[in-house]
């Protein structure tokens, strides 16, 4: 399967969590602008100390920049024939700078409510040895590493209310833009992570 896949869904709806998968079924590596944004963060590049501003108060950070980004990483030889795009694009104006560039075959869309959302973030932990992504009731860690995992600074309550904020306001819109141009498949993401998993994986299979 040629083309890139888009992984869509609001904050905390179990896009890293679900990636893994899709990178194992499909071989397209995974295109994370939160990782990304977070690397330029802890480099302390000019860059990332911007967007470090736009992520603390869970705003999305420019287009401009993100699309800056994808630009440069799309270079690379892994990309070659499509990625799996997590948590890009955010806003309609990001889909269409896409559009340009790359050749997007299907979005899969996690689909989960508001009041579902607010519990998973604040309850996220990753391991930063690994990136592995754990939550301290749907997922707990292995007690071994518990004592390295860390809580992202914009994993707040405060903060997740604002994020929602912008997701419905800039991001959601994409699922009709998506939808209207056929690409869009649905997975209901109010599911425990195993049955998640499982439909993510059928909605993969059912692609190629
Ligand atoms: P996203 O990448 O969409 O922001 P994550 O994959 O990081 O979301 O998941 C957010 C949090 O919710 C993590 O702590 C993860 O362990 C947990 N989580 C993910 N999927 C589920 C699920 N289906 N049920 C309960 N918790 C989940
Ligand atoms: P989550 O899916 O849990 O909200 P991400 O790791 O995808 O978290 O993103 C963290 C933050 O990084 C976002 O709240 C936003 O500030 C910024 N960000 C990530 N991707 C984008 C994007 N495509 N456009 C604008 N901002 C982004």
């Amino acid at each position: 399967m040629t083309g890139s896949i888009v992984l869509f869904g609001p904050p905390g709806a179990g896009k890293g969590t679900q990636a893994g998968k899709i990178v194992e079924l499909t071989g397209k590596p995974q295109v994370s602008t939160g990782d990304m944004l977070r690397a330029a963060v802890k480099a302390g590049s000019p860059m990332g100390l911007a967007a470090k501003e736009y992520m603390d108060a869970g705003l999305l950070v420019p287009d401009k920049v993100i699309i800056g980004l994808i630009k440069e990483r799309l270079q690379h030889d892994d990309a070659k024939k499509g990625v799996l795009f997590d948590g890009f694009p955010r806003t309609i104006p990001q889909a269409e700078s896409l559009e340009k560039i790359a050749e997007v075959t299907s979005v899969i869309s996690i689909e989960v409510p508001d009041d579902a959302i607010v519990d998973r973030i604040v309850g996220r932990r990753m391991d930063p040895e690994t990136g592995d992504i754990y939550h301290v009731s749907f997922k707990p860690a292995p007690s071994e590493i518990q004592d390295r995992l860390i809580q992202r600074p914009d994993d707040t309550e405060e903060t997740v209310r604002a994020r929602l904020e912008a997701y419905h306001a800039q991001t959601a819109p994409l699922a009709d833009w998506y939808s209207d141009k056929g690409l869009l498949v649905s997975v209901d993401g109010n599911n425990s992570i195993e049955k998640v998993g499982d439909l993510v994986e059928a909605a993969v299979i059912q692609l190629s």
